[in-house]
């Protein structure tokens, strides 16, 4: 097969790539369709590396920078929240078995946070990759004062900014992938710049007064930093601390008042508080539909579409903008999200 993306060998691959990214960078700012962009990078011989990544976007951008030549394990599955999540002792001894352990840091493994000590203790490679973005650059956590706001994945740029810490530990246990590794994180930035773009010219499509993304808990600050929606959410960053009452009736009176069209259910969170605020809302003679289920902290079924970080930002920036009443295609960015 010949995607034009996949990396037969460094030879190959080194003719190829000026004229790629050229490629890349142009559709990039076009927009113009580009399916083989949303398909895994095809893989060279996979090498038997014992990989652990705490969530699945980590282990996304760990078979996205190896060109698939990587699968890391990931311990917190499809539609688990990773703020509850605890290791069992089956986790903890993979863990501590690894080769190199990556996650994303700043408190989003909150009861992990002991063993991935003793991984590094034992002298592995530990990779947090929000911890690696300059502090600058994130936004506060309210819970846990001595942390960021962990979910960075929330804006492709920074996404793909973090995914570059993964280079050197990766080096460090496969030799061998180091110079595919810088093409396949150069066409990892690409297909965040172009997600990017597509949520840009998306949210442009928004009536201004509906730019408001209202969720289940605090996951999207940095996808309304970045596209210029105004966040609201029952719960706070982490999903330790129960929603309460007041907070529900606050949110109401607002989505009432500014007639807010859409709230959002999030799949690693139970959907309670959600239809709490939809029912509050009638109550008041406004009605706010269910604007679709998001991934917030858990991907989609691993090997689908949604199982990539590329599917479910597709899947979130198509069914948001939409549900405000912007413009999208109805089968998102790539034409594969079910219509
Ligand atoms: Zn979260």
């Amino acid at each position: 097969m010949s995607t034009g993306l996949h990396l037969n060998s460094h030879a190959d691959d080194n003719a190829v790539a000026p004229h790629r990214r050229s490629l890349l960078a142009a559709a990039a700012a076009a927009l113009l369709p580009l399916p083989a962009l949303a398909q895994a990078p095809a893989t060279g011989a996979r090498i038997p590396r014992n990989v652990v990544a705490t969530v699945a976007m980590v282990g996304d951008a760990v078979r996205e920078v190896s060109a698939g030549r990587i699968a890391a394990t990931t311990l917190v599955g499809e539609g688990v929240d990773p703020h509850l999540f605890r290791p069992t002792r089956a986790d903890i001894a993979r863990l501590l078995g690894a080769d190199a352990v990556f996650g994303v840091g700043h408190r989003l493994e909150g009861r992990m946070g002991d063993v991935l000590e003793r991984v590094r203790a034992a002298g592995k490679p530990v990779v947090l990759m929000a911890e690696t973005l300059p502090r600058e650059q994130l936004l506060a956590n309210e819970d846990y004062p001595d942390a960021a706001d962990p979910h960075v994945w929330m804006d492709p740029t920074l996404w793909g900014n973090a995914a570059g810490s993964l280079l050197p530990p990766l080096a460090t246990i496969a030799p061998e992938l180091r110079e595919g590794m810088a093409d396949g994180l150069t066409q990892f930035r690409a297909r965040c710049a172009r997600l990017d773009a597509y949520a840009r010219d998306a949210v442009a499509t928004v009536p201004e007064g509906a730019r408001v993304l209202v969720t289940a808990h605090d996951a999207f600050s940095y996808f309304g930093r970045r596209y210029g929606l105004e966040i609201e959410s029952i719960q706070g960053l982490s999903t330790e601390a129960e929603a309460n009452l007041a907070g529900i009736e606050a949110l109401v009176a607002k989505l009432v008042a500014r007639r807010v069209p859409a709230v959002f259910a999030e799949t690693s969170v139970p959907d309670r508080a959600v239809r709490a605020l939809m029912e509050g809302a009638a109550a008041r003679g406004h009605r706010v539909a269910l604007g679709g289920n998001l991934f917030s902290d858990a991907m989609g079924r691993p090997g689908t579409y949604l199982g990539t970080y590329e599917g479910m930002m597709d899947h979130n920036i198509t069914t948001i903008m939409r549900a405000l009443g912007g413009r999208v295609p109805p089968r998102g960015l790539y034409g594969r999200l079910a219509a």
